[in-house]
């Protein structure tokens, strides 16, 4: 059975690593937000920076033409045109729309300045716009004198309020001013992109120009250089960061009319940050408003945070699969381990009961076993008067009519004292192996050699009438009953004396070995006709007589009554034999010392 426990903790396991991994997550995606807002507040200030940098670097250039003009004198048309071809304004500064000279025109000088510029060449020069005014300031010159920087010149920039304002402060303060938002005189039309102009004042050679009203007595034009945004950040784009949308407004007001320009990017941007910085160019201040748009974050490469999370519900889910598979092979090895356990169990029930049926067995064998030799017991015993009877009697009839009664009654006679004879000899066959059985007779240290005499002396007219040769080796002292072991010899000796070959005189010879400390090792060896070793087993079988000549009598009860006293006395019994060459029979019994 699976524990409620095990059943949870893949579970648990699970719960713990997403919450871990959220934790994670979570900490990651500050740390990524931190880190991006980090980098778009940098990309911000460093985009603000360049767009000054490239504003300061026009400011260097617009210094040197008016240092030119200062020892020049502002008349000096081809100067400039020399100088700007020198700059060559394509290539290092890019972004500038063109560069020019705003001459200053008091009313009275009007006719003057008029007279002088046709005669420059500009026949059909005009002031624009025209009209009565006490001072002018038309352009008089753009360089590079290519593209929409042919048109016309003579246009009034002191006529524009915010030109004028930022013309007024160049004056004034001697050094350079950016215009607000205008639209460039080279071009026209209501789509004109905006622009913005930098002015630098150039005062008469010469001329003192310590304090603000000396600046206005020496003014004698300004130079100026005038842009259109979009081209200005056009040339820095490369320099921009990518991902980052942003709309510069003149002013910081950021209303719609002073937007001086929109990147491209900026259309539908999602902003995950916006922010404004402000930048203060030439003296006036513009406003940069920044929004991160998407590509900025994938530009900074910020994919920790889902790394974390896919990693982690990843290792979460392989994690709490490892446990499911281990808490539910354990739960298996439990659940086998239970039923090998079951099937022990059954398996040692069913041997005790087999156990307990065996027991049951033997002992009801044993009892019948007890029971078969009492019966054999009391029938051969109470068989013995009525057959000695009929002995005596048969004999009696021998001795008193044989030879009266005629020839078959003398064969009968015969027959009668014969079989009485026999049955005689197996009744006291079988009465002395159930006596052998039946009595637990005490076992004590017997001389083997004292019990081969005693048989011996038992069979002595066998002995003598086969005319045997026996030889007796040491013989030890054995535990045993002594007139059972006199039987065991009598038997033994008996039947090679019954079983000798006729060819041979008989020769016996008995003799003892230690095979251990506690075991002799007995044979008793002959020279007869032998037995078959198909039947070295059977002959210890009650009743099995092989007896080939069918001379020798017998009951086939001797060899089991040996087998029978050798297990009592704890041995065992065997023969080795070959028909025509003799038999040994072998048997052990313990030392007289052996003590049970
Ligand atoms: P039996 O009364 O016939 O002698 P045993 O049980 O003593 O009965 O012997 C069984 C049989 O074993 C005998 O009939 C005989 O054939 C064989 N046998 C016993 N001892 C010998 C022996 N020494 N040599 C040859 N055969 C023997």
């Amino acid at each position: 059975m699976t524990s409620p426990r095990l059943k949870l903790s893949p579970w648990l396991v699970l719960f713990a690593s997403l919450a871990v991994t959220w934790l994670a997550w979570d900490h990651e995606r500050d740390t990524a937000q931190e880190q991006l807002r980090r980098q778009f507040d940098f990309a911000l200030r460093d985009t603000a920076s360049r767009i000054e940098q490239r504003v300061m670097t026009y400011e260097q250039m617009l210094r040197g033409v008016q240092g030119m003009f200062s020892i020049v004198g502002i008349s000096e048309r081809e100067m400039l045109e020399s100088y700007v071809a020198a700059l060559q304004p394509d290539a290092n500064f890019s972004g500038i729309q063109a560069i020019g000279i705003v001459e200053n025109v008091a009313a009275d000088r009007l006719g003057e300045h008029l007279g002088a510029m046709r005669r420059l060449g500009f026949v059909d020069y005009e002031i624009q716009p025209d009209g009565q005014r006490e001072a002018y300031a038309p352009i008089v010159q753009r360089e590079p004198n290519i593209g929409v920087n042919r048109s016309r010149l003579g246009f009034d920039t002191w006529s524009d309020p915010v030109r004028r304002e930022a013309m007024e402060k160049a004056r004034d303060s001697g050094l350079p001013v950016i215009s607000g938002k205008v639209q460039l005189s080279v071009d026209s039309g209501a789509g004109a992109p905006p622009g913005f102009i930098m002015y630098m004042p150039v005062f008469g050679k010469g001329l003192p120009r310590q304090n603000v009203a000396q600046r206005r007595a020496s003014l004698a034009g300004w130079v100026f250089v005038s842009f259109r945004v979009k081209d200005v950040m056009a040339s820095l784009y490369g320099e921009l960061p990518q991902g980052l949308a942003f709309t510069i407004y003149d002013g910081v007001a950021l209303a719609d009319r002073d937007v001086l320009y929109k990147s491209p990017e900026d259309a539908g941007a999602a902003a995950a940050f916006a922010s404004n910085e402000y930048l203060v160019v030439g003296g006036h201040t513009w406003t940069l408003a920044a929004k991160m748009r998407k590509s900025f974050e994938g530009g900074a490469g910020r994919h920790t945070a889902s790394v974390v999370a896919v990693a982690g519900v990843g290792l979460g889910l392989l994690l709490s699969s490892l446990v499911w598979l281990m808490a539910t092979g354990r739960a298996r090895a439990l659940q086998l381990a239970q039923s090998m356990t079951r099937d022990l169990r059954a398996a040692k029930e069913a041997a005790e009961d087999a156990q307990r049926s065996l027991a049951a067995q033997a002992h009801n064998l044993a009892q019948s076993n007890a029971d078969l030799e009492q019966f054999a017991y009391v029938a051969s015993h109470d068989l013995r008067t009525p057959l000695r009877n009929i002995v005596s009697y048969a004999q009696l009839l021998e001795r008193r009519y044989k030879g009266h009664l005629g020839a078959d009654a003398n064969d009968f006679i015969d027959f009668i004292v014969e079989n009485s004879k026999k049955m005689t000899l197996l009744i006291s066959d079988l009465l002395e192996y159930s006596r052998v059985s039946r009595q637990a007779a005490p076992l004590e240290a017997v001389s083997v050699a004292r019990v081969v005499h005693l048989a011996m002396g038992n069979l002595r007219p066998d002995l003598e009438g086969s005319g045997a040769e026996i030889r007796i080796g040491a013989l030890p002292d054995v535990r045993a009953v002594e007139t059972y072991l006199v039987s065991l010899f009598q038997n033994l000796i008996g039947n090679a004396v019954k079983y000798r070959s006729q060819e041979r005189p008989l020769q016996i010879a008995i003799a003892a070995e230690r095979i251990s400390p506690d075991l002799w090792q007995f044979s008793l060896a002959d020279n007869g006709i032998g037995i078959e070793p198909a039947y070295h087993d059977k002959i210890f079988e009650i009743f099995q007589r092989l007896d080939p000549a069918g001379d020798a009598e017998g009951t086939g009860i001797g060899l089991t009554l040996c087998r029978r006293i050798v297990h009592r006395f704890g041995g065992t019994i065997w023969v080795e034999s070959e028909p025509g060459r003799g038999s040994t029979f072998c048997f052990t019994l313990r030392d007289a010392s052996f003590d049970d």
